[in-house]
């Protein structure tokens, strides 16, 4: 989807929006798949209700895009534009045990910054890429926590009411892996509530998350971490690999040999590649084990 009009593109660089014509989404996404679009850029979160408001009267559909680690995105020319907030010169700001940190902000950094301030109890997301909105939006977690029970409060956008407010961690309703938070609401920032910790405790507890990831997943490999959620008390890599389906390959995409519930774009993998192995996958477990998985990437395929 382009933003063609001459009018709408000037009031973009009013509001301090870069706009990023014919962008490949295969290169901003660790999957390596996707078509084109045009990206725009926001440096000032609060532009956000005019740039909305903007994008509806022209009739430009949207979509938002953090860190690019949890999605599976279609071929061809995208019917949407892609909002991206610029995470560019902003610091996470401490007060006590409390940081308040920009959603652009990226998420491993934010928990090295913090240890730095001898906070820690986010050691086990070290190694979680994207940034902190997208693991708001996903409740990202990993070794036993999630970062939604860091969260004190959050300041979105809403899109019903196109106005920017504060909600608490209730209110945003984070469970395993989604939280309540509309589709089209954009995070904007955060605050959290860490443990006071020594550094050296910090450090070496980063150590060995970062240690545990090396072992169990494939880091040097193009992914979006699990494709599917874990039902209750069971493990889906554990179920692919009973089934003997480590390595199985559709056209590019292989189920990871190293982690199963871990999808890689090997061999120059399609989205299309990539949906047929899911579903392949999904069907298999339904027939050997009743489980109907949910999806844990999110898919923009439509
Ligand atoms: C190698 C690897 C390891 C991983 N390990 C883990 C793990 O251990 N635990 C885990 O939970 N995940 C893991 N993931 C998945 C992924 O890193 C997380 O889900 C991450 O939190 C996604 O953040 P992102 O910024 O990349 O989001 P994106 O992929 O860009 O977006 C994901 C969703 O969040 C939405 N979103 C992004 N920013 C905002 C915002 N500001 N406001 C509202 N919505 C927003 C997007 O619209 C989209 O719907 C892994 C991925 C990889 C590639």
């Amino acid at each position: 989807m382009r933003v063609e009009n001459p009018q709408l593109r000037a009031r973009l660089a009013g509001w301090g929006v870069e706009h990023r014509p014919d962008q490949r989404l295969a290169e901003w996404t660790s999957l390596g798949v996707g078509g084109t679009t045009d990206v725009l850029v926001i440096r000032q979160a609060q532009c956000l209700p005019d740039l909305i408001g903007a994008l509806e009267v022209e009739g430009l559909r949207w979509r938002l895009l953090g860190g690019g680690s949890n999605l599976l995105v279609r071929e061809g020319e995208l019917p949407w534009v892609v909002l991206h907030l610029s995470a560019r010169g902003r610091q996470p700001e401490f007060l006590g045990t409390r940081v308040r940190v920009q959603a652009a902000a990226d998420l491993g950094r934010t928990v090295t910054e913090c240890a730095r301030q001898n906070l820690g109890g986010m050691e086990g997301l070290i190694g979680v890429p994207g940034s902190m909105g997208g693991a708001l939006r996903m409740n990202a977690g990993a070794y036993g926590i999630e970062i939604g029970q860091f969260v004190r409060t959050v300041t979105v956008y809403r899109a019903a009411g196109n106005r920017i407010e504060t909600i608490s961690a209730g209110e945003a309703g984070f469970r395993y892996r989604q939280s309540a938070i509309a589709p089209d609401d954009i995070m904007i920032e955060a605050e959290l509530e860490l443990l006071p910790k020594p550094y050296d405790e910090i450090r070496a507890s980063i150590r060995m998350s970062n240690q545990k990831r090396r072992a169990s997943q494939p880091l040097n490999e193009k992914s979006a971490g699990c494709i599917f959620k874990n039902p209750r008390g069971a493990s889906v890599g554990k179920m692919i690999d009973e089934l003997g389906l480590k390595g199985h390959r559709v056209g590019g995409a292989v189920v990871s040999e190293r982690h199963a519930n871990f999808f890689i774009n090997r061999f120059g993998a399609t989205a299309d590649d990539l949906l047929r192995l899911i579903d392949f996958i999904k069907e298999r477990i339904r027939q050997a084990f009743g489980y109907e998985l949910e999806g844990e990437v999110i898919l923009w395929t439509d």
